[in-house]
């Protein structure tokens, strides 16, 4: 039976031996400066927990703020959770040191969001993608390098030509496409994807994602690809994750989030996507537009921390941190009454709101 401190996870009947990547119950908070009232701390990150099979691809979607990149740095060791574990191929990653260290960077790479700011301008694209090779002394010689270097530019799509020229000479979309043959070139068991795209123009945006879906069949790499586009989250991901304020509110097979949304933000999330095609707007009723602003990480709400903006939302809500509701195999979502809003998603929403209210006086 769920508790409200049972973390948002997928209740896994996955055998331990799948899981490349498992975070369980992590949180993480930022100092933001004083006020009269002393030091104040942002809330990033709140008990997330995720499980990230071999060879498949979790999606992770939310606005911006919510913990998405802080979440990203933390599963590929680049940030230290205040609490919370986070386990790589079975290692806790908090308790590897030196040489340890280096191995998890082995089993774990980045793609970063921003393609002309990740490259060092000085390398040229040899040095960058054999970088790696030379940091773990792997790859042999120069001679067997400069062949691998030439295989990582193939598996990108790039000619191994270019490996002599420098990134000012390459565009957006090819700058991004050496930063994946860097992250790829010692074969690590997951890639983690910060908004990959989001910086590239639409026109190469879908290449880039269709190379890296075609990696991650090709290689057996999982993928945990971080986005606030819902269209591309849904194209690359076998199973997706929502994220809001810190935390995340509901995880499903991505068919499952799309088709059968249960928390009422990743309601509110689908509908508001223009990409979300006609016949699946109607399944989720009139777009749903959400009330206030998102609340500061400064002081996130009480109980469930989306209450102040749901339609759903009763007095129990802002006093009681929601319990993990299980809707189906892996279909899971942090939620008081996600019966109700299943029932009435498809609904006019200002109907749907009308009724919660009558029913239950919402809070907030
Ligand atoms: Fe949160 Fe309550 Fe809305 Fe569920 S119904 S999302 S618990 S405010």
């Amino acid at each position: 039976m769920p508790t409200a401190d049972t973390p948002a996870t997928l209740p896994t009947d996955l055998a331990a031996d799948e899981l490349v990547l498992q975070a369980t119950s992590v949180s993480k908070t930022f100092a933001a400066g004083r006020t009269g009232f002393g030091r104040t701390r942002v809330s990033a990150v709140d008990n997330v927990s995720l499980n990230v099979r071999r060879g498949e691809s979790l999606g992770i979607v939310g606005e911006s703020g919510c913990g998405k990149t802080t979440l990203a740095r933390m599963l590929v060791g680049l940030e230290r959770p205040d609490s919370g574990r986070i386990e790589v191929a079975g290692r806790d990653i908090a308790s590897l040191r030196g040489s340890g260290r280096r191995l998890l960077s082995r089993d774990v790479q980045m793609v970063f969001q921003d393609p002309y700011s990740s490259l060092n301008p000085r390398l040229t694209v040899y040095d960058i993608v054999t970088e790696p090779l030379r940091v773990h002394g792997v790859g042999g010689s120069s001679a067997a390098r400069r062949v691998r270097a030439a295989e990582l530019l193939s598996l990108v799509n790039l000619s191994p030509d270019m490996m002599t020229r420098f990134p000012h000479q390459f565009s957006g979309g090819q700058r991004q496409r050496i930063g994946i043959a860097r992250a790829i070139a010692l074969e690590p068991r997951v890639l983690v994807c910060d908004e990959p795209v989001s910086a590239l123009d639409v026109s190469v945006q879908a290449q880039v994602v269709n190379l890296l879906r075609s990696l991650q069949r090709r290689l057996g790499i999982a993928l945990v690809f971080i986005a606030h586009d819902l269209a591309v989250v849904r194209h690359i991901s076998d199973r997706t994750a929502v994220m809001y304020l810190g935390q995340v509110v509901e995880t499903a097979s991505t068919a499952a989030l799309f088709g059968d949304p249960s928390h009422p933000y990743t309601q509110a999330l689908l509908s508001a996507s223009p990409e979300v095609d006609r016949s699946r707007r109607r399944s989720l009723g009139q777009r749903i537009m959400l009330g206030g602003d998102p609340p500061s990480p400064t002081d996130p709400p009480s109980g469930c921390r989306f209450h102040t903006r749901c339609l759903f939302a009763t007095s129990i809500c802002a006093e009681q941190v929601p319990p993990v509701v299980e809707l189906s195999s892996g279909h899971v979502a942090l939620c008081h009454h996600t019966d109700q809003a299943r029932e009435q998603r498809g609904r006019s929403p200002e109907l749907a709101a009308a009724e919660t209210t009558e029913t239950a006086p919402r809070v907030g």
